[in-house]
């Protein structure tokens, strides 16, 4: 019997302990061995107080007495830390009776029945709690959405902004089905719905059920225009992998701000594709530009292989005037055009580059037909062309220079191709010339020329002709016009040469004033004579550019006593291209004083009869291009006729220039030009001579009238 009881309580899953009365041990069962470590039989006969930690040696005492006190209530279990054999400490739960059959009295308490339970379990539960607190806390204070999926795809947890992210209610997830809703049935076609690609989202999900170890990392576009990522990587727990965990996280924002990042890079670096283009590249023509022409010069001159090595530099003539007259717009255009027509002239050029403005370098290498090229070059831009809506004929003045000797460098080629080009222009513009040495020392010339000019205008050695200016009607002189003349130690320079040099230095100032004020003295005793007399001087546009121009005219007149309406400014057209404020002002300021201004060299150039209405001058000099149309008198010259009578319409009168013959001068006289002026009357003659050459002159007329 005592046997079987025995084998029952070995049976209890609690350690039984009785304990008597003097607080030993006096039978434990085999778990209470186990408990402790101790067998069951060495535990009889040791004090109980062993077996508790250290601070829990009185809780049986306690329990004792507590039972002592209320013998009919069963005392609540203590907790209590016993100690194991080895030492370590365990938590335990008691609880204690009586024996039944012993004395109820205080002095005959006899054993004790103790029942220790080991707890060590429960408090292994206790961090997993707490761990999944964490993770509920951590859950929701992630800016991420998470949604952790057991191993057979069921819902096991998920925080509010994975709702949110999704659009899914919270009803639908919700305990008690909510942790386990299947995420294929409930969730599913929600999150599918939304997505703009669901194929690719489903084949990621197969991939990742094939493998539960895998760990994923993919973006999900959204129909509404959200971009989310996606990171998915197996939930373990100890070994074994019992879930998933997925974390979403919109990045949309950040997307956008990496896209617009990219944008802006892509156009960054189109641009600088397009700046390291202009670096190469003539905008405006798309031909090379003089950085990559002074290379490939530079290494065609290096490169001992090459049979012959040319230099074609060019020069549009009078594009200014283009530019000018008919605005930038036309004067792109045309130049346009001129590059294509290089280019179209020259296919095998190794380099057809714009230097700048109107002009262009073309390097040729072996080649055997350079000449034919350059002649190609001229004629080619001769073809008429549209520009600004006009029809208009370019032409250019090309410089030729070869590589001859070794030691030739690309600086020294590229000086004789210009100093060819400069040649051509001399020689008459719209042609080419191939350098010759001479050229060289016409250069030096002109050098010499430029300093001799100087001395010239200081020392007072320019001085002036005069040229009458007839007017058929009244039969006698009305007007000369003074001419510049210098006569350096070489003889003679024609004023086309130096006053275009005078206005390229800058002398032109002072040489015109001096010329203004010699002309007004010598001539103020022949003007006060008549006061129909008028006196016309060369003015440049550069000179007009001066602010004080009409003040220092004005004043020059009122010094040598000539009254300002008995001048006459003579300009060209083309100092009115680039007008500006200052130069009207001057024309206007002298105008109003009484002085009028003629438009010399009338209908050369880029003019037009259009414009004239719009120009403040009040005569029109035909040029003598025109005037030697005339030939025999007998032809029918429309352009004349024209320009006459628009002239007139428009209230201005007309001088011709340049009339040499009788038939000439009958011939304008018909068509009722106001004034003429010609060797036919008289060459400019010097202020010695005035009286002879103004004489001659009405002789010629009267001549020509009674005739
Ligand atoms: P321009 O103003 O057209 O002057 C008329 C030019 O034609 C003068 O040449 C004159 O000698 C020439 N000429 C006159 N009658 C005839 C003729 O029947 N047949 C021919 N073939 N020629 C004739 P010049 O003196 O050589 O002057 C040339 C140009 O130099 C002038 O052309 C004018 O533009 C400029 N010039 C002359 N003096 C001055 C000046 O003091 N200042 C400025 N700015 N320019 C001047
Ligand atoms: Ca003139
Ligand atoms: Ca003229």
């Amino acid at each position: 019997m005592a046997q079987a009881l025995e084998a029952v309580l070995d049976l209890s899953p609690d350690a039984l302990l009785v304990v008597a009365a003097d607080g030993t041990v006096a039978a434990a069962n085999a778990p209470a061995g186990r408990l402790f470590g101790i067998p069951e039989d060495n535990l009889a006969g040791l004090d109980h107080r062993s077996l508790l930690a250290n601070d829990f040696r009185e809780d049986i005492r306690k329990l004792f007495r507590r039972l002592l006190a209320h013998p009919d209530q069963h005392p609540a279990p203590v907790q209590t830390y016993c100690l194991h054999r080895t030492g370590t400490e365990f938590p335990a739960e008691l609880t204690a009776s009586f024996l039944p059959g012993a004395g109820r009295q205080r002095s005959d308490a006899g054993q004790l029945l103790l029942s220790v339970r080991g707890t060590a379990h429960h408090n292994s539960a206790a961090p997993r709690r707490e761990a999944m607190a964490l993770l509920a806390a951590t859950l929701e204070s992630t800016a991420d959405g998470i949604l952790v999926v057991d191993s057979d795809w069921n819902i096991a947890g998920y925080n509010e902004k994975f709702l949110a992210m999704w659009g899914i209610p919270a009803t639908l997830l919700e305990a008690p089905q909510g942790m386990t809703a299947s995420l294929q049935h409930e969730v599913m076609p929600l999150v599918l719905a939304q997505l703009s690609d669901p194929r690719q989202f489903m084949a990621k999900l197969g991939e990742l059920e094939a493998d539960p170890a895998a760990e994923s990392h993919d973006v999900l576009e959204f129909k509404d225009g959200r971009t989310i990522e996606r990171y998915s990587r197996p939930h373990r727990s100890g070994d074994g992998i019992v879930g998933r965990i997925w974390s979403f996280q919109d990045v949309t924002e950040r997307r956008q701000a990496q896209e617009q990042a990219h944008r802006a890079m892509a156009d960054l670096a189109a641009q600088t594709e397009k700046l390291r283009g202009m670096a190469f590249r003539d905008p405006l023509t798309g031909l090379a530009n003089r950085a990559v022409f002074n290379d490939a010069l530079g290494e065609a001159v290096r490169s001992p292989r090459l049979k012959s090595v040319d230099v074609l530099l060019l020069d549009l003539d009078d594009f200014k005037e283009v530019n000018d007259v008919l605005g930038h717009q036309a004067g792109d255009d045309m130049l346009i055009e001129v590059a294509r027509r290089l280019r179209g002239c020259a296919p095998t050029a190794d380099v057809v580059a714009r230097l700048g403005g109107d002009e262009f370098v073309v390097l040729l290498t072996a080649c055997p037909n350079a000449d034919e090229i350059a002649t190609c070059m001229v004629r080619c831009l001769r073809v008429p062309l549209t520009a600004g809506g006009k029809v208009l004929r370019p032409s250019l003045s090309l410089g030729l220079a070869s590589l001859t000797s070794e030691d030739q460098n690309a600086s020294e080629l590229l000086r004789r191709a210009d100093i060819a080009m400069y040649a051509a222009k001399a020689a008459g513009k719209n042609r080419f010339l191939r350098f010759q040495p001479d050229m060289m020392s016409e250069l030096m010339q002109r050098t010499a020329m430029e300093s001799g000019l100087v001395r010239a205008a200081e020392h007072g050695e320019i001085s002036i002709e005069f040229q009458p200016i007839v007017s058929y009607q009244r039969g006698q002189v009305v007007k000369v016009e003074a001419l510049a003349r210098w006569d350096s130690d070489g003889g003679r320079v024609p004023p086309s040469v130096f006053i275009p040099l005078a206005e390229r230095t800058g002398l032109i100032g002072g040489i015109g004033m001096e010329v203004m004020g010699l002309a007004m003295r010598r001539i103020a005793g022949w003007l006060t004579g008549d006061p129909s007399r008028s006196l016309a001087v060369n003015v440049s546009g550069v000179q007009l550019q001066e602010h004080d121009f009409a003040e220092q005219v004005l004043r020059l007149a009122e010094a040598s006593g000539v009254a300002p309406y008995q001048l006459v400014i003579e300009v060209t057209e083309s100092v009115f291209f680039d007008a500006d404020c200052s130069l009207v002002k001057q024309l206007s300021t002298l105008r109003e004083a009484g002085a009028r201004v003629a438009l010399d060299d009338f209908g050369t150039g880029y003019s037009s009869l259009g414009r004239l209405q719009d120009l403040p001058v009040d005569t029109v000099k035909i040029d003598k291009s025109f005037v030697s149309m005339i030939r025999t008198g007998r032809e029918r010259l429309p352009i004349l006729s024209s320009m006459v009578n628009m002239a007139h319409s428009l209230g201005l009168t007309v001088t011709a220039e340049g009339i040499e013959t009788v038939e000439q001068a009958q011939y304008l006289a018909a068509l009722e030009c106001d004034s003429m002026q010609g060797y036919l009357f008289s060459r400019p003659e010097p202020e010695s001579r005035l009286t002879l050459a103004l004489s001659h002159a009405e002789k010629v007329l009267r001549t020509l009238k009674e005739g």
